[in-house]
């Protein structure tokens, strides 16, 4: 059998030529930075916070050196006792807990909803106890939880809700009273990643946190730098984590490049829903209409037992590059075992990690590559 071939090469995220199209700014951006060797808490980086504050909203948003670190300092921030219960998605990328475990919190993991793979505010109701310190919740792929459940949750029972939106930044959630937030602006707080291949990618490592308050907001920036309220006076055990000034800079030329983005990821999400939604045997990532989706991953369900990774196999043989987010829920991770999970006890989250395939979603992705990628995809 002859293999088709793509009409250009396929690739998962392409940013060579993103940052071609931004080059004299990407350069301009470091060049002032060499300049002025502030490399640390330099001007840029105050600039870039700002902006991004302002784009969400009017939030104060605190950089840091990673979203992993974010979650950290968000929990730091907290002061729950020893033990403390985070409770977590069993079905997200594995730094959601990694934090918890790390501060010797106790992640309580609950399962996920099948057609949005969000947290299920259901399940959160389940696992709270008298322990429960916090509550978070992952706005997974692009699409918020549901925040409207998840707030009230959070408020009823006086528990902190934390947003993991380093998959969403952007993404905008409609509350029945007709308020309209930001993805990360309404728990107490919010904290993404700048990683490369997340919609706001720095040319590095990058984090920060969102947040509504301006004492929570002071908080967590001293906590981000050594506990310091200023230089060699610590009130506090903090990190030294910090958003290096270059980043900053070269984040503050991607973020005006965020909202055309967005809108050309949004573009392809709406094609692939539209030529996918009838495709026999597999499901399109299902949408909240109280939700916008930024379409980090365009994720779908491939039924069938083997089905999913057969289709993998075959996309890769005509040049279709596709992964598998998540191949493990996190209870069945070896690391942590020690929670004491056992298989069955999140049967959605273990039931997609059988099914999902992500397929190519970015920017630059074009219209004859998009038809191509849908025609396999009926074809298979
Ligand atoms: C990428 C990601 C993180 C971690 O961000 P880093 O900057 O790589 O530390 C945390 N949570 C989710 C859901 C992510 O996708």
């Amino acid at each position: 059998m002859i293999l088709p071939a793509p009409p250009s090469p396929i690739l998962l995220l392409d940013l060579v030529a993103e940052h071609a199209a931004l080059q004299p700014a990407l350069n301009e951006a470091m060049q002032a930075v060499l300049d002025s060797a502030a490399f640390i808490q330099g001007p840029a980086v105050e600039q870039f916070t700002t902006a991004l504050g302002t784009y969400l909203g009017d939030a104060h948003v605190v950089p840091c050196a990673n979203g992993t670190d974010a979650l950290t300092l968000a929990l730091m921030s907290l002061n729950l006792p020893a033990g403390a219960e985070i409770i977590t998605p069993a079905f997200t990328y594995v730094a959601t807990l990694e934090a918890a475990a790390l501060l010797g919190l106790r992640p309580v993991l609950v399962d996920v909803r099948p057609d949005t793979f969000n947290i299920d505010p259901a399940a959160i109701e389940a696992a709270l106890t008298p322990r429960t310190g916090a509550i978070v919740a992952v706005h997974l792929f692009g699409q918020c939880a549901d925040l409207e459940a998840l707030r009230a949750i959070a408020q009823r029972h006086g528990v902190a809700l934390i947003e993991d939106n380093a998959q969403a930044i952007g993404a905008t959630f409609r509350f029945a009273d007709g308020e309209t937030a930001f993805a990360g602006a309404v728990g107490e707080i919010g904290t993404t990643s700048f990683f490369p291949s997340k919609n706001l990618g720095g040319l590095g490592d990058g984090g920060a946190l969102i947040t509504r308050d301006a004492a929570r907001a002071t908080l967590l920036r001293q906590l981000a730098n050594h506990g310091q309220s200023q230089k060699y006076h610590h009130q506090r055990i903090g990190l030294n984590s910090r958003l290096d000034t270059l980043q900053a800079a070269l984040l503050q030329v991607k973020l005006r490049q965020l909202p055309a983005n967005t809108a050309a990821r949004q573009a392809v999400g709406t094609y692939y829903d539209a030529a996918l939604a009838t495709v026999l045997g597999i499901t399109i990532p299902a949408r909240d209409a109280r939700s916008s989706h930024v379409f980090h991953q365009y994720t779908i369900q491939v039924e069938g037992a083997g089905r999913r990774d057969e289709m993998q196999l075959f996309l890769r043989k005509c040049g279709v590059p596709t992964m598998i987010y998540y191949p493990l829920p996190v209870h069945a991770q070896p690391a942590y075992a020690y929670l004491g999970y056992q298989a069955g006890q999140f049967p959605v989250a273990e039931r997609l990690c059988e099914t999902v395939l992500s397929l190519p979603i970015h920017p630059l992705l074009t219209e004859e590559q998009q038809a191509y990628i849908v025609e396999l995809v009926k074809q298979f």
